[in-house]
């Protein structure tokens, strides 16, 4: 089985074969060793968050990763609450927009794309507005790839005694995250990110002490996390409504790799390694990051658009996918970007080889520059 092309995507991204095989049978979803195989998720994914089975839980969500958001956000957020969203990039935004679909009271803090969550205008909003209860940000926002300063946000977030909802979708099991640690009550992320599984599910380690408050808040039968928890929890492993049986069986083998690997500090190790090179070979090739080095996570990079007549993003993609490399289009409308993911399961081998594309590309489209 071999793959067309490889993904430099933040997910889906490219998953190891075995992954894959094991999508091969047809599962049950009520079946108990199907329900001991999601018990046994849920607990190392609360592993993977360095946080005791006393104090949190792990509730899974049907869908992409912004279901997950959506039902966290929906379901934690009681009706006289108040939301503070923090900003710099598309997925701080789809909060907003949550939020507002949702008609869920809440303020926005925006910064530029390019800048940190900066911690000290946090402060201020929530010395200033003491009806928020909730704050909800993003860890890495995949958008530009910036890596906000979550140690420093919850310090703020605890100081004040907020209840923090993090979108940590594409750097949990990338990035080490001690989500007990820091006081975070809720964290999202997906089956198609970090932990390397296919897309399907999304899932929240959440506070127990908050979750129990939270019968009945949910603004939505299908996101309720609430009512999900209780039933997972009261007939162990069982979802509420029909589960995604063979992506479940493909995350928990993409788990077990993860082990293999070393864990989340070994994982971050290749990532960083991988973004290093990444960087590397293409400003040899004369392309340069959008991020100053000290702004960017090991998870996706951004480069701006060369300044050159030959180039298009397009005819880039295509000679790219050709060579067997499959890049992301940028995600800013005011600026001329693209983005390559180092996540999944890419080499070094890879990497060079994405090295030698990229420079036939400027050789023969952009006549060596
Ligand atoms: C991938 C991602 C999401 C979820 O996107 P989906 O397309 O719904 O899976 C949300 N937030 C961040 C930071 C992400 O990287």
């Amino acid at each position: 089985m071999s793959n067309p092309y490889l993904l430099l995507t933040p997910g889906p991204l490219s998953t190891t074969s075995s992954v894959k095989e094991a999508m091969l049978k047809d599962w049950c979803t009520w079946d108990d060793d199907y329900k001991q195989i999601v018990q046994s998720i849920r607990s190392k994914l609360l592993q993977v968050g360095q946080v005791s089975e006393a104090h949190y839980t792990t509730v899974f969500m049907q869908g992409s990763g912004t279901f997950g958001v959506e039902a966290a956000i929906g379901t934690a957020v009681p009706a006289d609450g108040k939301l503070l969203i923090l900003v710099n990039g598309a997925y701080g935004t789809r909060m907003q927009d949550i939020a507002k679909v949702l008609g869920i009271r809440s303020e926005t803090l925006v910064f530029a794309f390019n800048q940190k969550l900066d911690v000290e205008q946090v402060n201020e909003a929530l010395e200033r507005d003491d009806e928020i209860t909730h704050v909800a940000f993003v860890h890495c926002e995949t958008s530009t790839g910036i890596l906000n300063p979550i140690d420093k946000l919850m310090k703020v977030i605890k100081r004040h005694r907020k209840i923090a909802i993090v979108d940590a979708m594409s750097s949990f099991g990338g990035i080490p995250i001690a989500v007990e640690d820091l006081g975070i009550d809720y964290v999202i992320s997906s089956a198609n990110k970090c932990i390397q599984g296919v897309p399907g599910f999304s899932f929240i380690l959440c506070r127990i002490s908050e979750l129990a408050k939270c019968e009945g808040r949910a603004r939505s039968l299908s996101l309720d996390v609430y009512d999900q928890w209780r039933v997972m929890d009261s007939e162990p492993g069982k979802w509420r409504f029909t589960s995604p049986t063979h992506v479940v069986r493909a995350f928990h083998q993409a788990l077990i790799e993860l082990e293999q690997e070393g864990g989340v500090e070994k994982r971050h190790e290749r990532y960083v390694l991988h973004q290093l090179a990444l960087v590397s070979l293409m400003e040899k090739a004369g392309f340069a990051t959008l991020l100053p080095k000290s702004l960017q996570s090991p998870i996706i990079t951004t480069f701006k658009y060369p300044l050159h007549s030959e180039f298009t993003f397009e005819s880039f993609y295509r000679f790219l996918k050709e060579k067997g490399f499959v890049i992301y289009p940028g995600k800013l409308s005011e600026e001329h970007v693209f983005r390559i993911g180092t996540i999944g399961d890419i080499s070094m081998e890879k990497m060079i080889e994405l090295g030698k594309a990229v420079s036939a590309y400027v050789t023969d489209i952009m006549g060596g520059q």
